[in-house]
C-alpha cells in the first residue's frame, strides 16, 4: 500500500497487519516483505496477463515463452530502433504515440505510424 499521510503530513507507504492483539498496525514499508509484484520495473505481459515481459538482446519476450505465450517485442520494427519509452509506452498501454521515419520493407518510402499490440502482434496504426 502506498501513499498514507503520516502525522506530520508527509506520505509514506506501509502494508496493514496485525499485532499481538489483533489490532490493525500499520507496518513500515521497509519491515514489509519485498514482493515482486509491485516491482515498477516488471511489465506485465499485455497478451497473456500471465507472464511479464523480459529484455532480451533483441526483443522484449514474454516470461511464458515455453509454455503457451509466443508475444515478442524486437527492439527495431518497420526499419527503425524503437526508443526504451516508446517500447514501454508499447508494453503498458498497448499502443505508442506517432512515431516517425519508419521505412516501408516494400517500397523502400518512409512513413509516420504508431504502433500498438494487436492479437499479439505489433502493427502499425496510421492517423
Ligand atoms: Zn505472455
Amino acid at each position: 500500500m502506498k501513499g498514507f499521510a503520516g502525522p506530520d503530513g508527509q506520505k509514506f507507504d506501509a502494508a496493514l497487519g496485525l499485532d499481538a492483539q489483533h489490532q490493525p498496525v500499520l507496518l513500515p514499508a521497509a519491515e514489509s516483505k519485498p514482493t515482486t509484484a509491485t516491482d515498477p520495473g516488471q511489465i506485465p505481459c499485455p497478451v497473456c496477463k500471465l507472464g511479464t515481459m523480459l529484455r532480451g538482446s533483441s526483443a522484449y519476450g514474454c516470461s511464458r515463452f515455453r509454455e503457451d505465450c509466443q508475444f515478442r517485442v524486437p527492439f527495431a520494427w518497420g526499419g527503425k530502433e524503437l526508443t526504451d519509452t516508446q517500447l514501454k509506452q508499447l508494453l503498458r498501454r498497448g499502443e505508442t504515440g506517432v512515431i516517425k521515419g519508419f521505412v516501408s520493407a516494400k517500397t523502400g518510402k518512409k512513413y509516420d505510424a504508431a504502433l500498438k499490440v494487436d492479437e499479439g502482434r505489433v502493427v502499425p496504426v496510421f492517423g
